[in-house]
């Protein structure tokens, strides 16, 4: 059977800044999801919050970018957008920038993570289907590419690609997130690709990597939100803030081994105002952005599927076990080394990429103010 799991996320609204959306936000989208399983719209749904965005996650049989699904998303953000709206809440409606989505909501701000799960068919050696759930606030897309291609591509991370099931690789298909004419991708297998492969993803601004394929089994492993906000409204409306799904165990990577590479606590760009170099703190499902820096946060959840496309009763939180309290140390060190130098050369990002559009205007306006002197 044909099994397709769904993650759209969106900010429409938080408490008091970009926090967290309100209990009666959730409890609406809750609901929401609880009427479209009974509907038999979902087989099944889980809803959570990392930082202010709302992530949806689904199972269905309509397949990858189905209008029932995508509207159906569509919608409950939309109305928990009013709700945000009557509540007073910050930024209400902030990642909806179409007036209403042709069928499809990706390039219509929600971010979109979509895998298909053949069960049975696809890879014949995997009787059950286990995930990840990644979810992100204040940062962009990019933030997936060192970690992803790490745990996937680099046996220093994945001991798994010693192993002969596995030693084929995986391909990388890698987005242009700055072509605004459509969709631009080049796919890169690993491993005789890896180092073109760090060419592009070193660049978390402009490349990030979209999908993964098993080449052993040729089917997807990895869907990742890889969009730019800015290049689809042409201005700044908010961090992309992305979401991730990535099946696990068997032939692809272990949990562990997607995971480890969260040790580094990597600097991306976002945090304040989307502007800043910040490390990636790993968090807690459902945890609200409130401490210094509106640091980067990425929650993680492992989900068993079973074969008519219902969730074990409870997912595992990744990264609420005290392991992780050392990499929040140091990201939270990390963070506070570079804000030392405020605004200063790489701890804030390159002009080209300062989100918010009066930073540019407020430096032009002084360029335009230079003078020339020609006899020095
Ligand atoms: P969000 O994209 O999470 O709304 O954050 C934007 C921002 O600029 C925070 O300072
Ligand atoms: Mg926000
Ligand atoms: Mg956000």
């Amino acid at each position: 059977m044909k099994l397709t799991v769904s993650l759209i996320k969106a900010d429409v609204g938080s408490i008091g800044g970009h926090t967290r959306p309100s209990e009666r936000m959730l409890d609406y989208v809750e609901q929401a999801v609880s009427d479209a399983i009974d509907n038999g719209i979902l087989r099944d749904g889980y809803v959570s919050h990392t930082g202010d965005d709302i992530a949806i996650l689904m199972t269905h049989t309509y397949g990858k970018n189905h209008e029932t699904i995508h509207q159906f998303a569509w919608d409950t953000f939309k109305q928990a957008g009013e709700i945000a709206a009557e509540q007073g809440l910050y930024g209400a409606g902030q990642d909806l920038l179409a007036d209403a989505p042709s069928g499809n909501v990706r390039g219509a701000g929600p971010g979109v993570a979509e895998i298909d799960v053949a069960y049975g068919d696809d890879v014949t050696d995997r009787p059950v289907e286990s995930f990840l759930m990644f979810a992100a606030d204040k940062c962009g897309p990019g933030l997936f590419n060192l970690p992803l291609f790490l745990g996937c591509a680099d046996p220093m991370f994945c001991s798994g690609l010693m192993l002969p099931k596995m030693r084929a690789g995986f391909s990388f298909n890698i987005i242009d997130m700055e072509n605004t004419k459509g969709r631009s991708t080049l796919m890169l297998h690993a491993p005789e690709d890896y180092y073109k492969a760090t060419v592009l993803l070193r660049d978390n601004e402009r490349f990030g990597i979209s999908e993964i394929y098993s080449r052993a089994y040729d089917c997807q492993v990895a869907s990742v939100s890889a969009q730019r906000l800015h290049a689809i409204a042409g201005k700044y409306v908010g961090k992309d803030d992305p979401v991730a799904l990535v099946r696990t165990q068997s032939t692809f990577p272990a949990p562990e081994e997607l995971l480890s590479p969260y040790m580094i606590a990597h600097y991306v760009g976002g945090d304040a105002r989307g502007s800043h170099v910040m490390p990636v703190m790993p968090v807690a499902i459902n945890t609200p952005v409130s401490g210094a820096y509106c640091m980067p946060i990425l929650s993680c959840l492992a989900f068993s599927l079973d074969h008519n496309g219902y969730f074990a009763d409870e997912p595992v939180d990744m990264f609420d076990n005290p392991v992780w309290d050392y990499v929040r140390e140091r990201a939270q060190k990390k963070a506070f080394e570079i804000r030392q130098q405020g605004w200063s050369g790489p701890a804030m990002l390159p002009h080209s990429e300062l989100e918010y559009s009066g930073f540019n205007d407020a430096i032009c306006s002084l360029v335009e103010q230079f003078k020339l002197h020609k006899d020095s």
